[in-house]
């Protein structure tokens, strides 16, 4: 059976209260297309606010420590995100992984920690340029899901399929790349939600979806803007 689809913004270290009408936008646009689930991951500055005028549009996180609280300065924890008002949570993003150096033992503590305080959680794994070029992606990435799930049962985790190379820029892996990595994570994983993350915008995201056959995306720079994001939300 067909699984729900499913489109998350990351809106990165971008975003404050004067973005608000762009939440309110999104929210709109969301309750206008119910057969998709649609949610925004804000910074946590913006959580409590982007969920007051989100009109039930999910709001979530970014990251969040393994334990529920302690000396660890400047991290937030899985039940204060929660309490926030967030209801799912990013973990393993690459910018995490290279900027903050995570590996894949710390991913399952974290996402341990954001399933036992009821978060939902968008996995991200994919390989660097260099793996890439190598032709390794298929090995690297079922050892980031190997690993990063740690036998876990894919309850309430979407995986997000995000080669390295392909965010923030503007290249994006061949569609059949794309299927064939969406395959891998479903027969690593069943019954999850597989998406694909990287410069996706609203003239790739139609052959991306349908010829790629993901359930739908991880969005960066095109889910701070409205009317973006909205065209992308309109081809699922
Ligand atoms: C991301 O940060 O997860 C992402 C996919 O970014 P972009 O869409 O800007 O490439």
């Amino acid at each position: 059976m067909a699984k729900r689809p499913l489109l998350v913004g990351n809106w990165k270290m971008h975003g404050d209260g004067g973005d608000l009408a762009v939440i309110v936008a999104i929210g709109e646009a969301a309750r206008r297309h119910p057969a998709v689930d649609v949610a925004l991951c804000v910074p946590a500055t913006l959580i409590d606010r982007a969920r007051g005028v989100s009109g039930g549009l999910a709001i979530g996180g970014q990251d969040c420590h393994a334990e529920p609280n302690g000396a660890h300065t400047g991290d937030i924890s899985a039940s204060m995100l929660r309490e926030a008002g967030a209801s799912l949570v990013l973990l393993g993003h690459s910018e995490r992984r290279h900027d903050h150096h995570e590996d894949d033992a710390l991913i399952v503590a974290k996402l341990r920690a954001a399933r036992a305080a009821g978060l939902e959680v968008v996995l991200c794994v994919g390989e660097t340029a260099e793996d890439h070029a190598a032709g390794r992606s298929a090995q690297v990435v079922r050892e980031q899901l190997t690993r990063s799930l740690a036998g876990m049962d894919g309850q309430g985790i979407a995986i997000a399929y995000e080669p390295v190379w392909a965010i923030g820029g503007d290249r994006t892996p061949d569609p059949a790349e794309v299927a064939a990595m969406a395959g891998l994570i479903r027969d690593t994983v069943s019954g999850i939600r597989a998406l694909y993350g990287g410069s996706v915008t609203p003239d790739n995201g139609a052959a991306l979806f349908e010829e790629g056959g993901v359930d739908g995306f991880l969005v960066g720079r095109q889910s701070l803007d409205a009317e973006a994001f909205t065209a992308i939300l309109e081809l699922m």
